[in-house]
């Protein structure tokens, strides 16, 4: 295993296929589930009865969750026989749902073992604690997950599954359609899905790709290396992204849009929660009222923070970017204003969050690491000479600082353009100056500046004095709608429902 260790890197990814199959098919993939629901809520039981057995490796826990049910020649009397429950359940099917339950019950337990002590400390501290403890699942709806055992005879183009149709085990073949499993991964146990109608293979692989390596030895000893940073927004563009090298030249930008769209359904629907709420009266902060349209607002903040993050990372790797650069998102200022504004300024700084996260995890899959930045007056400084810019909007006098306004000019070194796409640009040079050598950072730094400037407008500068000085900045960034607060994690529950939003917050301008 070390041998390949030290140069080959890891990511997981999910193969969906379609399944052809006999209509009637698809009652016995329904009853197969079904059972296999079952049975994992059964164990669910178990383990709830029996909590130490979380304390065990899946493995042990396994063992020790069979002794307990699991009816045999050597254990003729276990505590709570499976059996009494259902008969004739084949060896890996349990084995499978077993897993399936250990693994909802450690996320269970270990939400709620955070929460008592998040209700301890408050407590402690006197204050008053109002948040519920986390619910263990009401109902399930697992896929079914088939081990070696439940399939077999699999092909490029169909495979032979065991299931239960309600009545008997039966093996049935099926074909599949779609994107074929590549040659070159490991793969894991694949498991019956239904989205809507339609019955899907799912298959986890693992890929092994070149580990793309540590991003100092990136910076320090290749100039080519190519640095995408993104610059996250409340306003309209969600995102923009720039794609810069080492040595400092400016390859591509990307504006990603949508935050209209998206805030606006937001506000639609927290107005409806606040109209809700004055009808039934108040309701304390975080309970969970108007489920639905919660679940709503939160299934289309993590379908935008899919799609953005999406597209941020297939834009850095189509400019063969082997870096991703954010910047840190500190803290949400509180703000004043309406129910519906306060909740949607919280929500897009969710957003930002969940952006963040999943960008971090598809840009791995495709080898390339994430990092992040000081966020400190990432909006206010030129990206070329540090110094602070002019922020305005158009037909505006050019002067003074307007937060949110789309234009930039830098009466330092003339820099002129659009400011998110400066912050951008100010993201990605921060994390290259972090690698810097001290003693060179300054001549380096001025070089590599004063060619940018060249190259994109010709200004020669001859201002180096000027530019020794460091600029005076002392206001932090603010209230140029990029609020910050808490993370976006403290809110995700235990199965949520896979997003589901109108089409036209599909709409993006690039
Ligand atoms: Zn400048």
């Amino acid at each position: 295993m070390r041998r390949s260790g030290a140069s080959m890197a890891k990511a997981t990814l999910t193969i969906k296929q379609v399944l052809n199959y006999q209509t009637n098919h698809a009652a016995w993939f329904a009853a197969n589930q079904a059972l296999f629901n079952q049975v994992a809520a059964f164990y669910f039981e178990v383990i709830a009865a029996h909590e130490k057995v979380l304390d065990l490796s899946n493995k042990e826990a396994l063992t020790a969750l069979e002794m307990l049910t699991h009816t045999t020649k050597k254990n003729p009397a276990p505590v709570i026989p499976l059996a009494d429950i259902v008969k004739d359940i084949p060896a890996m099917f349990r084995r499978a749902a077993i897993n399936a339950a250990l693994g909802s019950a450690r996320s269970f337990y270990s939400h709620l073992s955070q929460w008592r002590k998040r209700k301890e400390m408050a407590l402690a501290k006197g204050k008053k604690w109002t948040l519920r403890p986390p619910t263990p699942p009401r109902s399930w709806n697992k896929s079914a997950t088939l081990y070696a055992g439940q399939w077999k005879e699999r092909t490029g183009s169909s495979i032979v599954l065991k299931v239960w149709t309600g009545t008997c085990w039966s093996w049935i073949k099926v074909r599949i359609t779609g994107r074929e499993l590549p040659d070159d991964v490991e793969m894991g146990s694949p498991s019956l899905t239904q989205r809507g109608n339609q019955w899907w293979l799912h298959t986890p692989i693992e890929k092994q790709f070149a580990n793309p390596g540590k991003i100092e030895k990136q910076v320090t000893t290749n100039a080519e290396t190519r640095i995408c940073a993104v610059d996250l927004n409340l306003n309209e563009q969600l995102a923009v992204c720039t794609i810069q090298t080492v040595e400092g030249t400016i390859l591509a930008t990307t504006f990603i849009g949508g935050g209209r769209a998206i805030s606006g359904f937001r506000k639609h629907l927290l107005g409806r929660i606040a109209r809700n709420r004055r009808k039934t009266g108040m309701i304390a902060e975080g309970e969970q009222d108007n489920a639905d349209l919660w679940r709503k607002i939160n299934n289309g903040d993590e379908h935008i923070a899919h799609l953005v993050s999406a597209r941020i990372v297939r834009f850095a790797k189509m400019h063969g970017a082997s870096i991703l650069v954010f910047e840190h998102l500190g803290n949400l200022q509180p703000e004043k204003g309406k129910y519906s504004r306060r909740g949607n300024t919280k929500r897009a700084f969710w957003m930002k969050g969940r952006i963040f996260n999943f960008a971090k995890y598809k840009a791995w899959n495709r080898g390339i690491i994430t990092s992040r930045v000081n966020p400190r007056n990432t909006s206010r400084e030129c990206y070329r000479c540090h110094g602070l810019i002019v922020r305005y909007a158009e037909g505006q006098p050019v002067s003074g600082y307007t937060p949110g306004t789309p234009l930039c000019l830098c009466p330092e070194c003339q820099m002129r353009g659009n400011s998110d796409r400066n912050a951008s640009l100010v993201i990605g040079s921060r994390l290259i100056e972090r690698y810097a050598e001290p003693s060179k950072e300054k001549p380096h730094a001025l070089a590599r500046r004063a060619e940018g400037v060249e190259k994109s407008t010709g200004v020669a500068l001859s201002q180096d004095a000027k530019r020794e000085e460091k600029p005076s900045i002392s206001q932090a960034r603010q209230g140029d709608g990029n609020a910050h607060g808490t993370a976006p994690g403290a809110r995700r529950r235990m199965g949520t429902p896979p997003p589901s939003i109108p089409t036209q917050l599909r709409l993006f301008t690039e």
